[in-house]
């Protein structure tokens, strides 16, 4: 089978009051991302790469944010729903990557939990998993 690579990326606004959720993580904040789901970005983005490697559309077209099934679901439930729709496409994910880039909170000591909630939705080896974190101004935006 052909080997392939797919990228996504995701933003959400922040609101006070919010969950903070992140790679299935509850990350305690005083705000958290808006959105229909519980706006995980980091769940939201890596679902849109494996769509996008398996050339399945993306998140909006598999989760419509005007559909009350998806209001305020664990977006790792929606990974394992994009695992599910590759392996029913015949493919299998072999190792994922992502960069979280954020101010606050800190990201770092959550990156084992995200790890393994990611892995565990999608039937991997936590091995096959690697999560970073960085911030804007690092990046010099
Ligand atoms: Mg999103």
């Amino acid at each position: 089978m052909a080997y392939r690579i797919g990228f996504g990326v995701d933003y959400h606004q922040l609101a006070e009051g919010r969950d903070f959720m992140i790679g299935g993580v509850h990350v305690p904040h005083h705000s958290g991302a808006v959105g229909h789901s519980d706006a995980d970005v980091l769940l939201h983005a890596l679902c849109d790469a494996l769509l996008g490697a398996a050339c399945l559309g993306d998140i909006g077209l598999h989760f419509p944010n005007t559909d009350p099934r998806y209001k305020d679901i664990s977006s790792l439930e929606l990974l394992r729903q994009v695992g599910a729709a590759l392996a029913a496409a015949g493919f299998v994910p072999e190792h994922l990557d992502a960069t979280l880039i954020a101010e606050a909170p800190k990201i770092r000591p959550h990156v084992d939990a995200m790890r393994a909630n990611i892995a565990a939705a999608l039937g991997l080896p936590t091995a096959s998993v690697n999560v970073k974190a960085t911030t804007s101004e690092r990046l010099g935006f």
